[in-house]
């Protein structure tokens, strides 16, 4: 029987999921799908029941499902829990596990891109304290480095994820980066700027470390001003693109049973889609 799963969100037909999961279905020549189903909120219910009766393995969840779907899982993980979204459902027997596995791509893509990255690491400043940012933090927090900064447009927000979220995040605002710079090994964009050629007024990238790595999650275009800047500068720099790749690798793992790679191929394909 095909083994069926699935992306949810509303609008959805500029996801780019059904692309990464449909080549790896193929590579691996499975007799599974994935498709692209567009849930309105209120039909999320609707659609649990469907979940539950076992018409597939599980699937995606995008905006704006990421916090709705909390309260329909039978069982969330514990650190899809702590960052507060989940976008992965695997079915088990007729109950839904809702997982978060953006932090997963976080890190597969930085292990990927820069090996060793966070050995040692001992200050990293985190721009944006929204949705991709609690992932982020989380993310970090699990290797062990000692100081986070998050830093925040709107520096209350910072304060409170700080709060929620414990242990070694400092918070502040984004005027505060060039007195941190000195000592950050990293430096992760999460907010939207970068996005359409949009650029930070007055970080000055040439006050890191020239050991410094700078990273951003947005992936269009792909290599944002901010990485643009890092490159000149001689900064080492690993673009957003990989960590959507990396994410969906514990999803398909989970419901087709096989543990995919994220190969240049399948990079390149995804990266020709990207302005369309
Ligand atoms: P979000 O929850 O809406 O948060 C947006 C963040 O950007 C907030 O911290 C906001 O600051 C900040 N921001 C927005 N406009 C700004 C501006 N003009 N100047 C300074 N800060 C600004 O969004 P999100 O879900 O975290 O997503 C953020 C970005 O990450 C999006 O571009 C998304 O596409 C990308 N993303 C990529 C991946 C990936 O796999 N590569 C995964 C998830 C998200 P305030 O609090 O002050 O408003």
């Amino acid at each position: 029987m095909t083994t069926k799963a699935f992306v949810i969100g509303h609008p959805i037909n500029h996801s780019r999921s059904p692309l990464i999961h449909q080549s790896w279905l193929a590579e691996h020549h499975l007799d599974g799908s994935y498709e692209a189903i567009d849930v309105r909120p209120d039909e999320l219910p609707a659609f649990f029941a469907r979940l539950r009766s076992g018409e597939f393995a599980g699937g995606n969840v995008t905006i704006p499902h990421k916090e709705a779907v909390f309260g329909l899982c039978d069982a969330v993980d514990p650190l899809a829990r702590k960052i507060g979204a989940v976008n992965t459902l695997v079915v088990n027997e007729g109950k839904v596990l809702g997982r978060n596995t953006d932090y997963l791509g976080f890190l597969g893509n930085l292990d990927a891109g820069a090996p060793g990255w966070s050995n040692g690491l001992a200050s990293a400043i985190v721009l944006g304290a929204g949705g991709a940012a609690r992932a982020i933090v989380v993310a970090l927090q699990s290797r062990g480095i000692a100081t986070i900064h998050l830093l925040n447009r709107t520096p209350s927000t910072a304060e409170s994820l700080a709060t929620e979220l414990g242990g070694n995040v400092e918070p502040g605002g984004l005027g505060a980066f060039n007195a941190l710079a000195g000592a950050a090994g990293l430096v992760v964009n999460t907010t939207s700027i970068g996005m359409h050629g949009s650029r930070f007024d007055d970080l000055d990238l040439a006050l890191l470390p020239k050991t410094a790595l700078v990273t951003d999650i947005v992936y269009v275009p792909l290599e944002t001003p901010l990485l643009a800047e890092a490159r000149a500068l001689g900064l080492r720099t690993v673009d957003g693109l990989g960590m959507l790749l990396h994410q969906a690798v514990p999803g398909f793992e989970a419901w087709f049973g096989v543990r995919p790679k994220v190969t240049a191929e399948l990079r390149a394909r995804v990266e020709a889609t990207l302005g369309h």
